[in-house]
């Protein structure tokens, strides 16, 4: 096809190998991911993605679903395929009155919860402010007001998706309830999502932000205590990494092992100081930034340039006691990755309070979801990081194996038994057959019809 009957069956932007921003618009978050689509189209609306599914689908192209670029397992690129690159659909349509916004896919968590802060509105995505909605959406959404609100998945009431034959569809729990039960954390297997409309929550001033203490057994075990027993209110990341050097934390303390711990109290900040209090005396912190804060300030600030190469591995633990805390210490010293962490996430609350089977996002009861990572340059440091994450998973408190999708990486499409007990992959198959029954949309943690 020649460019010009290429582009004009667009509203938005064709970007091609010859075009001088190619480079620059193929890349995505992680490093170490060079693919080479043929075609990117950056499209504008939910016409211009139908077109794009047709084309790919015309002329045999590989199809990869681009919203925030933050794939773990780097699937929303592709080599020689065409690429339907979401991020020029940023639209936001706040209802005050029902309290409800749709929002375009392309937004990432950032610029959504920026937007609605201006109303003292919230809703939760994950920790970090660059991940893309859409795929943060269709995984489920662990994040800072997890045990207060649930996840991203417990606040969507509505989205609009174009599936594999170009149909347009909205899917609620009335149209499509079926599609709309999978696309609640079967990723992106069921056709490109344009727009979500979530269920907003109040909340104008509140608690929280990043403490750094130092990490003996005590302290680690301490924090998971504290988290524990926390209201609902109170969702903490708990982070075992070394100190690494910022401008607020002290030089003597950077490369030691700390326990960096960003917390969220949705609620009054008095009543947050308080709830934290115990924490912060714990030990002398390294670094306290916790205050009465908006919500929308506990995303750390971004460098967009920023493209890290890493391996990672994700479970659920049912405990993590004193003992488990000394274990995680040792191994944490064993490794010479200048940056390694284990991320402890206490759950429970709001996303514990949804049966099992309301959602494809079924992993519902586990109590501490786990991410170990290490990051490398070499090949080598790859193999070899990729060992000590494996031993030193095996090392903690196993559950009983599950994972979060959002999580998974590239050699983990094995793990989708982890991601979905049998009953919920079962039903995620017969949606499949019923709206990608010739697997389209394949590069994802691929449920096959
Ligand atoms: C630094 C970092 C921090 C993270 N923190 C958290 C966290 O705290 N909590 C959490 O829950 N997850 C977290 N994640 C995981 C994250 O939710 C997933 O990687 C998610 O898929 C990223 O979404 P994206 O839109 O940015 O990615 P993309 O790479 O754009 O998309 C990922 C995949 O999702 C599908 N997809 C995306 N958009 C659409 C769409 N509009 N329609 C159909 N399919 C689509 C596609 O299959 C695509 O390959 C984190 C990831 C990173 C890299």
């Amino acid at each position: 096809m020649d460019q010009e009957t290429l582009t004009s069956k667009f509203t938005g932007r064709v970007v091609l190998p010859e075009d001088s921003d190619y480079d620059q618009v193929r890349q995505v978050f992680y490093g170490g991911i060079d693919k080479k689509p043929a075609v990117i189209v950056r499209v504008a609306d939910s016409e211009d993605v139908r077109q794009a599914i047709l084309l790919a689908k015309e002329q045999k192209l590989e199809l990869a679903v681009r919203s925030g670029g933050h794939s773990v397992a780097g699937y929303s690129t592709t080599d020689g395929g065409l690429v339907i690159d979401l991020r020029d659909m940023k639209k936001i349509d706040i209802d005050d009155a029902n309290k409800t916004v749709w929002a375009e896919t392309g937004l990432v968590a950032k610029e959504l919860t920026d937007e609605l802060d201006k109303q003292n509105f919230v809703l939760g995505f994950g920790d970090t402010g660059s991940v893309g909605i859409g795929g943060i959406t269709l995984g489920g959404g662990v994040g800072f007001l997890v045990r207060k609100f649930g996840l991203a998945i417990d606040n969507l009431l509505a989205a609009e998706i174009v599936t594999a034959d170009g149909e347009v569809l909205h899917a609620d729990k009335d149209n499509h309830a079926d599609l709309f039960w999978a696309l609640r954390g079967g990723g992106g297997n069921f056709g490109v999502v344009t727009k979500f409309k979530y269920q907003l929550h109040d909340l104008g001033d509140c608690y929280g932000g990043m403490l750094m203490l130092p990490a003996t057994p005590e302290v680690v075990a301490g924090c998971m205590k504290i988290a524990h027993e926390a209201p609902d209110e109170l969702s903490m990341i708990i982070n075992v990494m070394p100190a690494f050097p910022m401008p607020f934390i002290a030089k003597e303390h950077h490369g030691k092992m700390a326990v960096m711990v960003l917390a969220v109290y949705a609620g009054e900040p008095k009543a947050g100081e308080e709830i934290l209090a115990p924490l912060k005396a714990l030990a002398t912190p390294f670094a306290d930034m916790t205050k009465p804060m908006r919500y929308k300030d506990i995303f750390f600030p971004e460098d967009a340039s920023y493209h890290p190469t890493a391996v990672s591995k994700n479970m659920h633990i049912n405990s993590f006691d004193i003992e488990n805390a000394k274990t995680a210490i040792e191994w944490l010293n064993k490794s010479d990755s200048p940056m390694r962490a284990l991320q402890l996430r206490v759950l429970g609350g709001a996303m514990a309070k949804v049966s099992e089977d309301a959602t494809a996002y079924a992993n519902r009861k586990q109590p501490i979801m786990v991410n170990i990572a290490a990051f490398y340059v070499t090949e080598q440091e790859k193999q070899e990081r990729q060992a000590w994450i494996d031993d030193f998973s095996d090392v903690l408190n196993r559950g009983d194996g599950s994972a979060y999708v959002g999580f998974l990486g590239p050699h983990e499409q094995d793990r989708l038994l982890d991601a979905y007990p049998q009953a919920t992959l079962d039903k995620l198959r017969a949606v499949k057959k019923t709206y990608d029954p010739d697997n389209l949309f394949r590069l994802n943690f691929n449920i096959t019809p």
